[in-house]
């Protein structure tokens, strides 16, 4: 892999946050798109559980499986919260966020790390 690939994920990382979520929001919430994105970027104050980790940030470091609130017991928790109709977006947008930070990992793996 490239060094410069190497480089941009973390900014990729938090561009792909706030893309995806924002690409959701357009084509599933045409109507209130706005409160949507905003109710799904929210969600990132789930790596909030990062304060506990010793060091806080890692670029090296995959988070699933790793943070409290990016274990797998967590995200089968989000996935039933997918249920219940009044948490349904913010459960979607935990969803996205666990799905962008997968695919962090994977790039990572991919880096060699
Ligand atoms: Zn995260």
């Amino acid at each position: 892999m490239p060094a410069w690939l190497a480089d941009i994920r973390p900014f990729a990382h938090l561009l792909l946050h706030l893309a995806v979520t924002g690409l959701v929001a357009a084509m599933a919430y045409r109507q209130s798109w706005l409160r949507a994105w905003s109710v799904m970027v929210a969600t990132m104050l789930v790596d909030l559980d990062h304060l506990l980790a010793d060091p806080v940030y890692d670029p090296g470091r995959c988070g699933i499986g790793f943070h409290p609130l990016h274990s797998y017991p967590a995200i089968a928790g989000y996935a039933a919260l997918m249920l219940v109709p009044r948490v349904r977006l913010l459960a979607l947008g935990l969803l996205i966020h666990m799905a962008l930070d997968a695919l962090d990992c994977v790039w990572l793996r991919l880096e060699g790390g």
